[in-house]
């Protein structure tokens, strides 16, 4: 059974990028922490479009959590390979720097940059011994320009984007390739209460993006075709100016 592991899988991004996995023919594990009734619409919308894959529970920012929900689930399933891994759950909690606290700090960066450590660090051995693997890291134009009211944001990005490069570099050898998307400003729940209308004029094709056109990118990015492709941070922004 081929599997592809999909950080916050529930909604937004990472429940388009379920579907493309399932579409692709992957048994996908959707992640969520909390809302059980949009991570079970998406494994419902995998199953309607002919695709299967279950729910896995865990919060990312809890390392212990991590160990045991998605090394007992390896242990659990043996004949299982999670060939794709999609580290795609993140948050902000945006406030200028002088006022940000120290919950805001931690909780983002342990969301973002330590669960991309613990959740990658648990699939790669198999990855290398199966000499193939995706990873794909869900990162975001903060990290790469830096933007005003999310240092905390734009640190944990920014920190994904190292990682991405640095451990391209360790498992090429091995037919791992670990690739970065960026995405600019998509209709989520995330953006939900930004004002398009007023930021649109900034992004060359004048909209937000959808979900679905990150999924595409990021099944890209998952195909066997992309092989030749690792260590890469893929923007996907209408054109906003990085
Ligand atoms: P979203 O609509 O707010 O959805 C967030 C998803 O992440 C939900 O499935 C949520 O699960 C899950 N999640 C949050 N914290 C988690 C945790 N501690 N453990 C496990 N799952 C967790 O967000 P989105 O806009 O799709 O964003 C997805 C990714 O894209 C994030 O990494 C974000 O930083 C990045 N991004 C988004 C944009 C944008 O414009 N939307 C731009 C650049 C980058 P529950 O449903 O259980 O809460």
């Amino acid at each position: 059974m081929k599997c592809a592991l999909v950080t916050g899988g529930s909604r937004g991004i990472g429940k388009a990028i379920c579907l493309k996995m399932a579409a692709m023919g992957y048994y996908v594990l959707v992640n969520y922490k909390s809302n059980v009734v949009e991570a079970e619409n998406t494994l419902a919308q995998i199953k309607q479009a002919g695709g299967n894959g279950e729910l896995l529970a865990f919060n990312v920012a809890d390392r212990e959590q991590i160990k045991e929900v998605v090394q007992g689930w390896i242990n659990n399933n043996e004949s299982a390979d999670i060939e794709v891994l999609v580290n795609n759950a993140g948050i902000r909690d945006d406030s200028f720097m002088v006022w940000l606290k120290d919950e805001q700090w931690d909780s983002v960066i342990k969301t973002s940059l330590d669960s991309f450590f613990y959740v990658t660090r648990l699939v790669l051995e198999e990855m290398m011994l199966n000499r193939f693997g995706r990873i794909i890291n869900v990162v975001s134009l903060s990290g790469i320009k830096g933007l005003p009211g999310q240092t905390n944001y734009s640190a944990a990005k920014s920190g994904v984007i190292g990682a991405t490069k640095a451990l391209a570099q360790e498992v090429g050898r091995s037919g791992i390739t670990v690739n970065a998307v960026a995405p600019g400003f998509i209709k989520t729940d995330m953006t939900d209460g930004l004002d398009e209308k007023e930021l649109r004029r900034n992004i060359p094709v004048n909209r937000f993006g959808l979900p679905e056109e990150v999924a595409h990118a990021v099944g890209f990015l998952a195909s066997k075709e992309a092989s030749y492709i690792t260590g890469e941070v893929l923007s996907i922004n209408g054109g906003l100016y990085t």
